[in-house]
């Protein structure tokens, strides 16, 4: 518990790993203001907050959408106060292999991820200057290092980390750090539409991917939800500008 509850963003909050960060964060006390597109999604995750005794609102935002970004933060702030905590976590994929990989699909993955963390962190760090506190999250990947079928999707989670470390810099004197977390293969809808894409069954993917991993199994989202929670904790002020794999081995 970080003794009094603060107000954490969590992006792409509808399900998957921000649904789990969310959940975690509430568990340790914190005000959950939970963005992303679906709405749909973002009800259920702010019920089971509830459900649990947590206090939560939702919002519908794109985080690559500059006005939508500005109207969701501002209007966070006025319903739950300010945001100290941001975990910049919503993500798409549009896997392809470099020689047919069209721009858009290119484009849509900075978009999200870069544009998308750069614009919520713009508008977030201000609340969390004025209060000379913060902790600012960025969720990274273990394609970060390379994978093929990737080229988009690994420069921008390679270019999250450049700008994770940045932040710690230039934050760093407002009490504000910024670390990244960097999953290796954790079983979502992100990784079963990777198996539709490969024409194999989620199953035989995840079997697969545990037997690669040093652990023997693949990662779940709350894995990824208490290394978050570490770095979004009152205790970890003197780590910034970190990459923590969570990747059931030696990844990064
Ligand atoms: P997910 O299940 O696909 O959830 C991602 C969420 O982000 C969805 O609810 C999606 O909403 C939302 N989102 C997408 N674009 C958005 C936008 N422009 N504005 C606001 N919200 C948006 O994915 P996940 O597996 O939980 O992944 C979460 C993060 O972890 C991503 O950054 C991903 O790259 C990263 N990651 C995942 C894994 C893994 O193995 N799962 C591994 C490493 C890193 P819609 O449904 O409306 O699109």
């Amino acid at each position: 518990m970080t003794g009094r509850a603060r107000t954490a963003i969590v992006t792409g909050a509808a399900r998957g790993l921000g649904r789990a960060i969310a959940l975690e964060l509430s568990g340790r006390g914190e005000r959950l203001a939970l963005f992303d597109l679906d709405l749909e999604g973002l009800a259920e995750t702010e019920w089971l907050i509830r459900e649990s005794g947590g206090e939560a609102a939702r919002f519908q935002v794109d985080v690559s959408d500059e006005s939508s970004v500005g109207a969701g933060v501002e209007e966070a702030a006025e319903r739950l106060g300010p945001p100290l905590i941001l975990v910049n976590n919503a993500g798409v994929l549009r896997d392809d292999l470099l020689f047919k990989m069209p721009v858009e699909g290119w484009d849509t993955i900075m978009d999200v991820h870069l544009r998308g963390a750069f614009l919520m962190s713009r508008e977030a760090q201000r609340f969390m200057v004025d209060h000379r506190w913060g902790r600012i999250v960025n969720i990274s990947s273990t394609s970060a290092l390379g994978n093929a079928g990737q080229a988009n999707y690994s420069a921008a989670k390679a270019g999250i980390q450049g700008f994770t470390k940045t932040l710690a810099l230039e934050l760093g004197r407002f009490g504000i750090t910024a670390n990244a977390v960097a999953p290796g293969f954790i079983a979502t809808d992100m990784t079963r539409s990777v198996a539709d894409r490969l024409g194999i069954g989620f199953d035989e993917l995840v079997e697969r991917e545990a037997a690669a991993t040093a652990v023997g199994r693949v990662g779940a989202p709350a894995d990824v939800a208490n290394a978050v929670a570490f770095f979004a904790s009152e205790e970890s002020g003197f780590v910034s500008g970190q990459v923590l794999y969570v990747a059931g081995g030696p990844r990064g």
